[in-house]
């Protein structure tokens, strides 16, 4: 527990540190951009042209990726409150869906039973179900579906994200969730610590099942927020 908590606190700094250079880095690029674009007005020749279109498309590239560090760190302050998860992870699933589409995989939702309220905010709860599936997404290359279940177990709501992707070498397993561990060429390996992180100050947690060639289970619980009795 107390190397997971080191761990947390790495994603913590790391993302704060990423976000300030991301900040830095806009600024001269922001410059840059401007000096280019006069330079197309003062050399019209063709071969001129299309150096600088494609200098001004990479520094695009650049601010783009400095553009999502910089949103890193920016988390606001948490807003917790009692809620019914249900809703959010109706919309998630319907969102996902149609960047799934894409890529030839169906995401389905199943809520098995009544969901009792969680304590939460329920924006970063988003943000994790849209990690989760967009790595269930990813682990699908060639298409298939994703399932996401919704239940409760004995005071704990559980909600899964299952695929039948590539799967993790066992290896691989204590990796995940290292800040910057991808496996992906133009993955962040963000993804999951930041979903750790997240759970984690709900009280809960963020398990990971795979077998290589077959798929992958994830799997949050989180405490149930005790009953409000209205008698
Ligand atoms: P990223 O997706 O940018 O690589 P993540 O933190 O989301 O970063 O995931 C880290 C790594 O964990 C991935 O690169 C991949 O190797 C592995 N991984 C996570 N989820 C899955 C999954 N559902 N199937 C296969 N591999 C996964
Ligand atoms: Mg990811």
């Amino acid at each position: 527990a107390e190397e997971q908590l080191r761990r947390l606190d790495k994603v913590e700094a790391v993302a704060q540190l990423a976000s300030s250079i991301a900040h830095e880095i806009r600024n001269p690029l922001a410059a840059i951009k401007m000096a280019v674009q006069g330079l197309q007005m003062d050399l019209p020749e063709r071969r001129h042209q299309d150096v600088l279109a494609m200098i001004l498309s990479e520094l695009d590239r650049i601010d783009n990726i400095a553009e999502q560090f910089m949103h890193l760190a920016k988390r606001r302050e948490s807003q917790f409150q009692v809620a019914d998860i249900r809703p959010m992870c109706e919309l998630t699933v319907r969102l996902m869906s149609i960047t799934a589409r894409k890529s030839g995989v169906r995401v389905s939702l199943s809520v098995r039973g009544d969901i009792p309220p969680v304590r939460c905010d329920v924006a970063q709860l988003q943000q994790v179900l849209i990690n989760l599936l967009k790595n269930a997404i990813e682990a699908m290359p060639d298409g298939g579906d994703v399932e996401v279940e919704l239940l409760e177990e004995s005071g704990r709501v559980v909600l899964r994200v299952i695929d039948h992707g590539i799967g993790i070498p066992e290896d691989e397993l204590p990796r995940l969730g290292e800040p910057f561990h991808t496996t992906k060429p133009h993955g962040t390996g963000l993804g999951l610590s930041i979903s750790h992180k997240i759970i984690h100050d709900h009280g809960g947690t963020l398990h990971l099942t795979s077998r290589l060639g077959e798929g992958t289970v994830a799997e949050v619980r989180l405490p149930a927020a005790p009953a409000v009795r209205t008698d």
